[in-house]
């Protein structure tokens, strides 16, 4: 047994420190970013937030409101061809360039990922997804994925450590999605113990990233805009985002009407109602990791989008970012001991 004393943080326990800034407005501000990616060499430009891959998120109807401002979706993997078949029958034609298709590492997700692809093969964007980034069946996948689509853009994950990051890299990922546990509906760490404070997750990973010439998404762990810019601030080349995109027209999950007031479903992917709907319930070797919430109807997601990215906007003005590009150069962390004010909440 080892104990790491160095202590790890997550978004609660940091603030920005505002730093001197020639920007007069915020509307200087570009959130727009452009990658080349490390092993497909392949180029994005665009702000780089991205809906979660998750069934209540990860939607066609989200990717089609998302990509008008040049944000991405990782498209769930529960659509079938027939599904994709008729999305791209109505979709418009550049939308490849802001969605991901999601498979896990099955023998059926290779399937369907091969049939997608030739019916499909403008697709850009392979999403690659366990919730264990540390298997070796995993790297396998990958590997053999890099091997047959050696121009796609592949994003491989989840994992939280560096040495993981480099080990992805180098088996073919262009993107490394980071994050164990912080989700707002899972329930990994209560159940396995096991995860890694998500801020501190993002600047290990970054920086192993970044010195190969690959980048990573921070996933899971935002409740606020302010989250989302301490991720971009700590390193994350993307930030995906599952339960703030929650609940909205676009999002799956029942509408529930109650005492006047509406609701809708989220649960996670890992949760007894994603079990019971996909695979039948949960096996009995396992438990789920997953809760099942119903969150407050919130209407259509571009109210929330701008909320967002005026956020992020009004961040990069208090560092003197003209570029979301310079926020982790220009980002300073306090560790704090308080957040927000409480009193009316
Ligand atoms: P959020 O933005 O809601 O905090 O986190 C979204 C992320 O939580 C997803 O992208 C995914 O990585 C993770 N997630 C989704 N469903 C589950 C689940 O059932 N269990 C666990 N452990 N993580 C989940």
């Amino acid at each position: 047994m080892h104990i790491e004393h160095d202590i790890k943080l997550g978004f609660k326990d940091v603030m920005i420190r505002p730093k001197r800034s020639t920007l007069k407005s915020r509307s200087q501000v570009t959130l727009e970013r452009n990658f080349t990616f490390l092993n497909s060499k392949s180029t994005w430009a665009g702000i780089p937030i991205m809906a979660a891959n998750m069934d209540t998120v990860g939607t066609f109807e989200m990717a089609l409101v998302l990509s008008q401002q040049k944000l991405f979706t990782a498209i769930h993997k529960h659509y079938s061809t027939q599904q994709w078949h008729t999305f791209f029958n109505t979709a418009p034609k550049d939308i490849v360039n802001y969605i991901a298709i999601s498979t896990g590492t099955g023998k059926e997700d290779s399937k369907k990922l091969k049939t997608v692809f030739e019916n499909h093969p403008e697709l850009k964007f392979i999403c690659i997804d366990v919730a264990n980034g540390y298997s070796e069946h995993f790297v396998e996948f990958l590997q053999q994925t890099r091997e047959q689509y050696p121009d796609k853009v592949i994003i491989a994950g989840n994992v939280v450590t560096g040495e993981m990051v480099e080990q992805l890299l180098l088996s073919g990922a262009d993107i490394v999605k980071v994050g164990i546990g912080p989700g707002s509906v899972c329930t990994t760490r209560v159940k396995t113990g096991v995860g890694y404070p998500q801020l501190s997750a993002i600047i290990e990973c970054a920086d192993a990233a970044h010195g190969l010439g690959g980048q990573i998404i921070s996933d899971g762990g935002c409740a606020t805009p302010g989250d989302v810019a301490k991720a971009f601030g700590a390193g994350a080349d993307f930030v995906m985002l599952g339960g703030m995109f929650a609940g909205h027209t676009e999002s799956g999950g029942e509408l529930i009407s109650r005492n006047g007031e509406q609701f809708k479903q989220f649960y996670g992917m890992s949760s007894s109602t994603a079990m019971d709907k996909y695979v039948g319930g949960v096996a009995e070797y396992r438990a789920s990791e997953g809760k099942t919430v119903e969150v407050p109807y919130k209407g259509d997601v571009k109210a929330t989008l701008q909320d967002i990215l005026g956020g992020l906007r009004s961040t990069c003005t208090y560092v003197g970012a003209e570029r979301l590009k310079e926020l982790t150069k220009r980002t300073t962390f306090i560790r704090v001991a308080e957040q927000e004010n409480q009193v009316y909440n």
